[in-house]
């Protein structure tokens, strides 16, 4: 496979040379204008949730408030991430999702009445006993999920995610007297609307069978984004048209008001970041060229860990102009002594190469659409320090992560 990177004209090239001046590399970028109009386009649920894990700095949670986006958090780290971003608990600011729930955890979700989205029976139990009346949803396992990634599928006999058996949950709650006020399915059919009826379909049959009256159903997350394609470009008309006939239907049976919605990560964030590293390295070997940066899979392991695709373009420098007609077919890979740690390889770690216009040591590379599942599933590995994150707001931007330093790194051991 080859792909010729043509220039992006999407990017200031300006600005970025400025931040990487004032801020050096490997660094995260981020504009909020993408992030913005990403929400936009989403106004018609609702409410719109936004999954934190994607991106989970505390800059763009208050982002997502300002602009009237609620917060999702699946961790104890994920809740105090979002109570500091100015989220309020007794409401339905955040919601606590998970499968499971650890006694900290729990006694910060009690302490500030956060809803809890149920995924398993032990978490009702654990609930039940300690805080009666809580408000609950049920996350369910309509017992089939979707895509080929054994890693990313939230549904079917072989997910970890969800309740499997509804009316047995629901029984549950009622003898624990806690509050059912919502329904969840997170299977993510991206483009394919005939597997999302299929998902609206599994919603609509356990709410009725369950016959409960309930404020709220969530159509979860997975709205898709063209990494590399506009066919998986996902039409929010269509995604929301289905969507709302089932909520229709769900409340004309249930005899209930029942809002709507919806709960991406990935939507609202990737497009929005950018990952900027320097080229260290142009290595020949054998009949191949390894372009070699200064960023790796302890930054973004997304390539290495499902092949994922990433459009990468090249920033020259010393502005000179790229000849896009005399090309190198290169390898991209990072710092880190593994040999996994390779940018353009594909699902079965298969490499492949990309066409780019001939670089020098010291040029750019930038690895696109890195905003969602970039820096928040980023480490340490190979003991490299977390690198800044920056926020391009209008006409200048701002710092919101600090590099870590080696010191820092060290002092969780000394
Ligand atoms: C991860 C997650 C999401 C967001 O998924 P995206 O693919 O990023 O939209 C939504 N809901 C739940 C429960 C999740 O775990």
């Amino acid at each position: 496979m080859n792909i010729l990177i043509k220039k992006k004209n999407n990017i200031d090239s300006k600005k970025i040379l400025k931040i990487i001046k004032k801020y050096k590399t490997p660094v995260w970028i981020y504009n909020k204008k993408i992030i913005k109009k990403k929400i936009l386009e989403l106004k018609k649920f609702d409410i719109v949730r936004f999954a934190q894990k994607a991106c989970s700095n505390i800059h763009i949670l208050k982002i997502m408030k300002k602009n009237g986006v609620k917060v999702d958090a699946v961790s104890l780290g994920e809740i105090e991430r979002a109570l500091y971003a100015g989220f309020k608990g007794n409401s339905q600011d955040i919601i606590y999702t998970s499968d499971i729930i650890e006694d900290n955890t729990l006694k910060k979700v009690i302490l500030y009445k956060i809803p809890i989205n149920i995924g398993s029976i032990d978490m009702i139990k654990k609930i039940g006993k300690k805080s009666p009346k809580h408000k609950v949803w049920i996350r369910i396992n309509p017992g089939f999920g979707h895509g080929h990634n054994k890693k990313t599928n939230t549904g079917g006999k072989n997910s970890k995610h969800g309740i499997w058996n509804s009316k047995e949950a629901f029984k549950l709650i009622k003898k624990f007297n806690l509050k059912l006020i919502g329904l969840h399915i997170h299977i993510g059919s991206g483009v394919n609307y005939i597997h999302l009826k299929k998902v609206c379909k599994a919603m609509i049959k356990e709410a009725i069978s369950i016959n409960h009256k309930i404020s709220y159903i969530s159509a979860g997350g997975g709205l898709t984004i063209p990494y590399k394609n506009y066919k998986e470009k996902v039409n929010i008309k269509d995604y929301y048209k289905i969507w709302n006939k089932s909520r229709n239907k769900i409340s004309k049976k249930l005899n209930c008001k029942i809002k709507l919605e919806i709960e991406p990560g990935r939507f609202l964030v990737a497009e929005s970041g950018l990952l900027v590293s320097k080229i260290e390295s142009i290595k020949y070997v054998k009949n191949r060229i390894f372009i070699l940066l200064n960023c790796g899979f302890n930054e973004l392991i997304r390539p290495m860990l499902y092949g994922s695709y990433h459009y990468i373009s090249v920033l020259p420098m010393d502005n000179r102009i790229l000849d896009y007609s005399n090309t190198m077919e290169v390898i991209v890979g990072g710092p880190l002594c593994e040999s996994g740690d390779i940018f353009t390889q594909k699902e079965n770690n298969h490499l492949y190469t990309i066409k780019i216009p001939i670089v020098k040591i010291g040029d750019y590379l930038i690895i696109h659409d890195v905003g969602a599942y970039g820096s928040s599933m980023s480490s340490n590995y190979n003991s490299r320090p977390l690198i800044p994150e920056i926020l391009i707001k209008k006409n200048n931007f701002i710092q919101i992560r600090r590099r870590q330093t080696i010191q820092e790194m060290l002092s969780l051991e000394i």
